[in-house]
C-alpha cells in the first residue's frame, strides 16, 4: 500500500497512530536539530518532522530533499507544539521513521504556492505544475461539482445525456469554423461544431424529448478574457415547450446551482427585460444589475431636453444625449475627470468627449458646458437626472443612439467598478428577452441572424418577415449574471417552409441552403415537434462562482490569447508526408 491516509486527513484524534503518507515536498525548513517538511497532495498539507538526535541518518536524507520530490514516509502522528490554525491538519505532525524517495524533481520554474512568483506564460508552459497549486486546483474541483449537480438535476427531470459528433459540417453560430481535412475524402473538410445546435434539433425530431450534453464547442474568433477557441456548454433541448417552460426549467437549474455550490438561495423570480429596454436603460444586452446608475435620456427619439440651438454644437448636432449620475462623486478632482474623459475616448470605447456637471451643496450646478446653458437650464437638467447635492452627472452624446448608448454603458461599468458596486460575491440575474431577429452586417452587407438561423420569430411578428424583417423580434432569451451572458437559447423553427424563408432572408440561395442545411430541412418534413432549448456556458458559470477574472483559470489546459497551447506548442507545422496524405499544399509566403 502506498499510503494509509492522504495529506489532508489526519487530525488530533489520530495521535499515536502509525501512518504512511505519500506526496510532494512543498518546502523544507531546518530548525536546530529538527528538519520540517511540508508534504502536499491534492487533499492538503501535512507536516513531517525529522529529528537529528533520534535518527541522524534519516534526518540527513531529509535535508537533501528538494522541492517537488515525490516521497513516501511512515511515522507516528504526534500532537504539535506550535499548532497552525490555518491548516486543517495543523494540530498534528508526523514523526517520521521511514523515508522512501519515489522520485526526484528538477527545481520547479516557479514556486508552487497560492502566491506564486511565476508569470502567466511560465505557468501556462508548465500548467501541470500550476495545477498543483491549491488555488488553481480548487477551480477544477468546483467545475467537477458543477457538472455532477447539472447531470443529477437534469437527469431527475428526465433529460438524457447524449453525445454528438465532433467531426461534422458547419453549424452557424456567427463565428468562423475550425476545419479538419479528410484524408479519405481528399479536398474535403469536416467542421468542428460551433455548438451541437442542429444535432440537438435532430434529436428532437428523433423523439428524444429532453436532451442535454456537457459539450465541447469550437469557434475560431478573436479571444478575450471570457472566450477560448474551445469551450464547454451545458447544451439542452426540449420538445413540446414554449419560452416560459424553458425559462422555468433553467431558472430552476440556476437556482439549484447557486444553492448547492454557493449556498445562496435565490427565491425571487429572475427579472425579465426586453432587449430594447435593456439597450435603452443600460446600453447593453447583458446589463450588470448589481447596481443602478440607469441612463437618463436628455435627447433621443422620444426626448428633447436641450434647446435645439444653444450654440453647443456637440449637443445641438447629436441625435442622442444621455447621462448617468455617479452618487457622491462631485468631489472628483479635475484630474479624475480627465481620466474619465481619457477612458471614454479610448478607441475601445470611442466617444468624442465627456460632459460633466457637479451638483454643489447648495443645489446649484457647475458644469463643463456652463457657457452654453443658463443656470436655470442646468438646474432643470440636474432635476431631470434626479441628481442630489454631491453627485456627479456624466453625459455622452453622439450621432448614433445605439453607439452612444454602448459608450455610456462602458462608462457606467467603469464608474460601477470605481465605486465598488461590482462586488464578486453579489449576484444579479436576469433574462433578456425579445431580441431582434436580425442584425445588419456592414462587413457582409446583409442581415445576419442575431442568435442563429434556426430561431423562431415571435409569433406576432411573423407577418413582418415580408414587410420589415429588421423589426422582427425573436423568440429568444439570454440569461445574464453580473453583466455576463451565462446562457442563451430560443424556440426553434420546426416548419420547413418558415425555415426556408429564414434562409432566404439571410441571403442563402435555395441551392446553398439545401447544400448546407438540407439534412435539417429534410428532417423537418418527417414530423418535427415544436421544440426549443438553451445552452449555458459552463466555463463562465464556474468562473462566476469562483470569482475569477478569466475563464482560462477554470480550464485545465487553456489556450493563450493568440489561441496557442504553449505547453504543447500547438498549433504547429505538420510533416510533408502528412500534407501529402491530406492532399494539402501550403502556400509559400
Ligand atoms: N446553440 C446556441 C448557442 O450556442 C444555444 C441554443 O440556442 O441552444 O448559443
Amino acid at each position: 500500500m502506498y499510503r494509509t491516509h492522504t495529506c489532508g486527513q489526519l487530525r488530533i484524534t489520530d495521535t499515536g497512530t502509525t501512518v504512511t503518507l505519500a506526496g510532494w515536498v512543498q518546502r523544507t525548513r531546518k530548525m536546530g536539530g529538527m528538519t520540517f517538511v511540508d508534504l502536499r497532495d491534492r487533499y492538503g498539507i501535512t507536516q513531517l518532522v525529522f529529528n537529528e538526535e533520534q535518527n541522524a541518518e534519516l534526518c540527513d536524507e531529509a535535508n537533501k530533499l528538494g522541492r517537488e520530490y515525490v516521497i513516501q514516509v511512515t511515522g507516528t502522528v504526534n500532537e504539535r507544539y506550535n499548532k497552525n490554525k490555518n491548516l486543517p491538519t495543523g494540530d498534528i505532525e508526523i514523526i517520521v521513521d521511514k523515508l522512501n524517495i519515489l522520485n526526484s524533481s528538477d527545481t520547479p520554474p516557479f514556486t508552487i504556492e497560492d502566491n506564486s512568483d511565476g508569470g502567466d506564460d511560465l505557468r501556462m508552459k508548465y500548467r501541470y505544475l500550476d495545477l498543483r497549486r491549491q488555488c488553481v486546483r480548487q477551480n477544477l474541483e468546483l467545475r467537477h461539482r458543477m457538472c455532477i449537480e447539472v447531470r443529477n438535476y437534469l437527469s431527475n427531470l428526465g433529460f438524457l445525456e447524449i453525445e454528438t459528433p465532433i467531426l461534422i459540417g458547419s453549424t452557424p453560430e456567427g463565428a468562423r469554423d475550425f476545419v479538419v481535412p479528410s484524408r479519405m475524402n481528399p479536398g474535403q473538410f469536416y467542421a468542428l461544431p460551433q455548438s451541437p445546435q442542429t444535432l440537438k434539433q435532430l434529436l428532437m425530431v428523433a423523439g428524444i424529448d429532453r436532451y442535454f450534453q456537457i459539450a465541447k464547442c469550437f469557434r475560431d474568433e478573436d479571444l478575450r478574457a471570457d472566450r477560448q477557441p474551445e469551450f464547454t456548454q451545458i447544451d439542452c433541448e426540449m420538445s413540446f415547450v414554449n419560452q416560459e417552460d424553458i425559462i422555468q426549467t433553467f431558472e430552476g437549474m440556476a437556482k439549484h446551482l447557486f444553492k448547492s455550490l454557493r449556498g445562496i438561495e435565490l427565491n425571487e423570480p429572475f427579472l425579465r427585460l426586453p432587449w430594447a429596454d435593456a439597450m435603452r436603460r443600460f446600453g447593453s444586452d447583458k446589463p450588470d444589475m448589481r447596481f443602478g446608475m440607469e441612463f437618463i435620456e436628455l435627447k433621443s427619439e422620444t426626448e428633447n431636453f436641450f434647446a435645439d440651438k444653444a450654440g453647443f454644437a456637440v449637443f445641438d448636432d447629436a441625435k442622442y444625449v444621455g447621462g448617468i449620475v455617479a452618487e457622491g462623486c462631485a468631489v472628483y478632482t479635475r484630474k479624475q475627470i480627465d481620466q474619465l474623459t481619457d477612458f471614454v475616448k479610448r478607441p475601445q470605447v470611442g466617444a468624442k468627449g465627456l460632459v460633466y456637471a457637479r451638483v454643489q451643496e447648495d443645489g446649484s450646478v457647475k458644469s463643463s458646458v456652463d457657457k452654453f446653458y443658463t443656470p436655470e437650464q442646468l438646474i432643470a437638467m440636474k432635476e431631470k437626472m434626479q441628481a442630489k447635492p454631491g453627485d456627479l452627472i456624466l453625459i455622452l452624446s453622439g450621432e448614433d443612439a445605439m453607439k452612444t448608448r454602448k459608450q455610456l454603458c462602458e462608462l457606467r461599468l467603469e464608474m460601477g467598478e470605481r465605486l465598488g458596486l461590482r462586488d464578486k460575491n453579489k449576484f444579479a440575474l436576469l433574462w433578456v428577452t425579445e431580441f431582434p431577429m436580425f442584425e445588419w452586417s456592414d462587413e457582409e452587407q446583409r442581415l445576419m441572424a442575431m442568435h442563429h438561423p434556426f430561431t423562431h420569430p415571435m409569433e406576432e411578428d411573423i407577418p413582418m418577415l415580408d414587410t420589415n424583417p429588421a423589426a422582427v423580434r425573436a423568440d429568444a432569451y439570454d440569461m445574464v449574471c453580473n453583466g455576463v451572458e451565462v446562457g442563451g437559447g430560443s424556440i426553434r423553427i420546426h416548419d420547413p417552409k418558415l425555415q426556408a424563408k429564414m434562409f432566404e432572408i439571410l441571403g442563402f440561395t435555395p441551392e446553398k441552403a439545401q447544400e448546407q442545411f438540407g439534412f435539417l430541412m429534410n428532417a423537418f418534413k418527417f414530423g418535427a415537434p415544436p421544440h426549443g432549448g438553451l445552452a449555458y456556458g459552463l466555463d463562465r458559470w464556474v468562473s462566476l462562482f469562483a470569482g475569477l477574472d478569466s475563464i482560462r483559470d477554470c480550464i485545465a489546459f487553456p489556450k493563450n490569447n493568440s489561441g496557442r497551447d504553449i505547453m504543447l506548442d500547438a498549433p504547429s507545422a505538420i510533416d510533408q508526408k502528412q500534407l501529402d496524405e491530406l492532399d494539402l499544399i501550403i502556400k509559400e509566403n
